[in-house]
């Protein structure tokens, strides 16, 4: 039954890493740090319907910000306010994690609060090349959630 689920859900969780449930990046709603925030960019940004967007400079790869869309409650389209000053008033520093990060980790992590949303990195260390790490995608503690349920939860 479904509680019998919701516990099998939890103690799943050990075993499963944030790789597995994650949203992968080539499909996750990101936006350039050089994004001028008029009229059209935020019908575009609103109609997406996310709460947090990640903020790139130059590749994608390359996530130094969060957006929360609430921060765009005060802003005027005809201001044509860049992104980057936004980014830079309230400064939400992404969270970063392991792709190998445990889900009940990850889970902790979120609970503690800061961000419900958290990057995904890889990171590459071998002997030919300096290290470095690439981004895979994001995951939100909802992601977390649906897997103790094991079911989807439909968006509002
Ligand atoms: P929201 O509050 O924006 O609906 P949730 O945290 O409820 O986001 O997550 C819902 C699903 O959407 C999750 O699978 C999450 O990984 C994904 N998601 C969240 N933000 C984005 C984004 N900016 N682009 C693509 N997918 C996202």
């Amino acid at each position: 039954d479904n509680e019998a689920n919701i516990i099998s859900g939890a103690l799943q969780l050990t075993n499963k890493s944030v790789e597995d449930v994650m949203t992968k990046i080539e499909d996750v709603f990101m936006l350039d740090v050089n994004t001028v925030l008029d009229f059209e960019k935020m019908t575009e940004i609103m109609h997406q319907g996310y709460t947090r967007i990640p903020v790139y400079d130059g590749e994608k790869t390359n996530i130094i910000s969060l957006l929360n869309t609430k921060d765009l409650a005060l802003i005027d389209p005809d201001d044509k306010t860049p992104l980057s000053t936004v980014c830079k008033f309230y400064d939400h520093r992404p969270l970063f994690v392991d792709y190998d990060l445990r889900l009940d980790a990850m889970l902790q992590t979120f609970l503690q609060g800061n961000s419900h949303m958290a990057i995904v990195q890889k990171l590459h260390n071998t002997d030919d090349q300096d290290p470095y790490f690439e981004t895979l995608g994001v995951i939100t503690l909802e992601d977390v959630i649906e897997e103790i349920l094991q079911s989807e939860i439909v968006d509002e």
